[in-house]
């Protein structure tokens, strides 16, 4: 925590002001929206005192952060500064890309480098700072994730409690971020929406500060602006293209250049550009059908989850931004957005969250439509860190395989490239491959053709017969079952042949009795039998396996893990089923396996560890 004594000018060199009644609104009565009309606020500064600041305390040589730029924030010049030292992040030349587009001035702007790994942090840098100016005792924020982190780790360094309001699905980076800030973290079962409304009240009820994307947030945020124009040396580019969720970001970005061009820093000003996602296109629908306001979304639909908001707080602002600056808006499509993430990482190993990727998502569209010229300098605004969100990657990507710790299963990864394999990436996953089962040669070719994989035919034996189950059951067999089952067979790399087969079950429920099983196995080529009941029907059908298994295996295995997981990566016919098995000698496997029924699929996968424990053991 830093303590500024450097400004010794008088109090009222701002005021904030009504977006749109125009009222001029004192600090002590909001620090978030209008009190008359509900609108946003903006900090207006005194021309002249305003001047007399930046020319006092602003030195221009300083190196770049978020810091560097205090005098151009409405803080009290007896502010404590809560910062992390945010800002300074990385203006990168993204060569490799920018020739694959033909646009070769082309910088992304890497704001996932910051201290919470989101550009926020210039935000919360100048609004906690604001908090403690204005004697908060405790700070609510609503948020979608980010917002959380955040805040949350500006109040921890401000000693301030945070209270944090955030959606049931939030993604699991950003909720552990906040817990490890030491947020007090309610889930609510609702969208961003009712998130906000609630912090509202709750600010308003036991009078916290309400933090999140309010005026004094803007003014942290348009050093993202002051940045790029150093980074250019001293120049502007032609177009900035920013991802937008509730547009305070995009608004904050256009008060800095225009700050800037005030004071005489630079002579022109650069177009700026929304990017939404087409599930949640609030700000691009307005621009494009010339509205004041954002249209509502009631349901958000898309991968990009920190943009999926669907009454954008600060639309009047960033439409007027994008407006006055002669930009433009544009929705781009989720499977476009993974795209981008993918290629980011891949080729300029910046790896960011969807939302983060949507600038560049937009170069292409941006380009067919003539908004960008091959000419222009263009800043893409990357928004966030990658590692906020793992399962969006996790979810385009095929599963690694695992095999055992043997040089030979690397010689077969190697040989049947499996390192290659595609994934069904976002745009195909629910493509129809199978509505009837294939012959082997089928098959292989298309396995081949859609995940460049070349299997063994003992493993297409095994995916066939997996397919013959969706079939049995009725269900077609779309591009993400069927990498489920490809990713499957790969974890099957271990054994050459199955020493046990469950080869018959029967099921017994009544409502007012356990559910009892009846199965039939093949171990070492004998049939055996067994009978057994159990908490729940898997756990009857599993206990039924082990006991017929008791009878001859030399394995007393022992299942000390069981989970579940329905439609984690598939379509929604498939249900997931990941099983843990241990045996006495602590070996132990995880196996997948996927089927539309979750007995079918808890057999498969028990059938499949049980088999690789059991090869396992006769080596070790
Ligand atoms: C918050 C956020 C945005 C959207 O910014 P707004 O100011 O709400 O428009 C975009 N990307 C990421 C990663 C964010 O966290
Ligand atoms: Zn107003």
């Amino acid at each position: 925590m830093v303590t500024l004594s450097l400004w010794n000018l008088k109090k009222e060199f701002y005021k904030l002001r009504c977006v749109s009644c125009g009222s001029i609104v004192p600090e002590k009565d909001s620090v978030s929206v209008c009190p008359a009309c509900g609108e946003a606020l903006n900090v207006e500064f005194d021309p002249a005192a305003f001047k007399k600041r930046i020319d006092k305390e602003f030195k221009k040589t300083a190196p770049i952060s978020a810091q560097k730029y205090l005098p151009f924030f409405p803080l009290d010049k007896s502010a404590r500064i809560v910062s992390l030292d945010e800002g300074g992040t990385p203006l990168i030349k993204i060569e490799k890309i920018s020739r694959e587009l033909k646009q070769p001035n082309l910088f992304i702007k890497h704001e996932g480098m910051n201290p919470t790994g989101v550009f926020k942090d210039r935000g919360s840098l100048v609004e906690i700072s604001k908090a403690l100016e204005l004697k908060a005792k405790a700070v609510v924020v609503a948020s979608t994730g980010n917002m959380a982190a955040s805040v949350s780790a500006y109040s921890a360094i401000a000693g301030l409690p945070c209270y944090v309001l955030i959606p049931e699905n939030t993604p699991l980076g950003k909720l552990a971020q906040a817990m490890s800030y030491g947020a007090r973290i309610l889930s609510i079962r609702g969208t961003y929406a009712d998130c906000c409304r609630l912090a509202e009240e709750m600010a308003y009820k036991y009078n916290f500060y309400l933090a999140g994307d309010y005026v004094f947030r803007s003014e942290g945020q348009k050093t993202i602006a002051f940045e790029i124009v150093e980074q250019l040396g001293w120049r502007v580019p032609d177009v900035v293209v920013v991802p937008v969720g509730c547009g305070t970001n995009l608004a904050a970005i256009r008060k800095g250049f225009v700050e800037f061009k005030k004071l005489g820093f630079i002579k022109k000003l650069p177009k700026i550009i929304a990017v939404q996602p087409s599930g949640c296109s609030t700000v691009v629908a307005a621009f494009q059908n010339g509205l004041r306001k954002a249209p509502f979304v009631a349901h958000p639909e898309t991968i990009c989850s920190a943009v999926g908001i669907g009454r954008p707080l600060d639309d009047l602002k960033a439409l007027a931004a994008i407006r006055d600056s002669g930009g433009s808006a544009v929705a781009v499509s989720d499977s476009d957005v993974a795209a981008a993430q993918k290629k980011l990482g891949e080729i300029e190993a910046i790896f960011v969250e969807p939302s983060a990727a949507l600038s560049l998502a937009a170069v292409k569209r941006l380009r067919t439509k003539r908004i960008l010229k091959k000419s222009d300098t263009v800043v893409l605004i990357a928004t966030g860190a990658g590692l906020k969100d793992p399962k969006s990657i996790l979810a385009t990507h095929p599963t690694p395989p695992a095999v055992e710790p043997d040089i030979s299963e690397v010689d077969r990864f190697l040989k049947y490239k499996l390192y290659a394999i595609r994934s069904a990436g976002f745009a195909e996953r629910k493509k129809t491959l199978f509505k009837k089962l294939p012959t082997l040669a089928r098959l292989r070719t298309t396995i081949k053709k859609e995940f460049a994989a070349d299997l063994k035919n003992t493993h297409l034996a095994e995916i066939r017969s997996a397919i013959e189950t969706f079939i049995t059951k009725g269900k077609i067999v779309a591009k993400a079952d069927l990498q489920n089952l490809v990713e499957e067979a790969l974890g099957d790399l271990t054994y050459e042949k199955k020493v046990m087969r469950v080869r018959d079950y029967e099921l017994q429920i009544q409502q007012k009795k356990r559910p009892s099983a009846k199965v039939v196995i093949e171990f070492q080529g004998k049939k055996l039998k067994a009978e057994s009941r159990g908490v729940g029907p898997v756990d009857a059908v599993i206990s039924a396996i082990r006991k017929a298994l008791d009878q001859k295996s030399p394995l007393s295995e022992q299942l000390v893990d069981f989970e579940v997981f329905v439609d984690a990566d598939g379509t929604d016919a498939t249900t997931e089923v990941k099983m843990k098995l241990e045996d006495s000698r602590k070996n132990y496997v995880v196996a997948t396996a996927n089927s539309p029924d979750i007995i079918t699929a808890a057999i498969a996968a028990f059938e499949k560890g049980y088999n690789i424990l059991y090869w396992k053991g006769q080596k070790s």
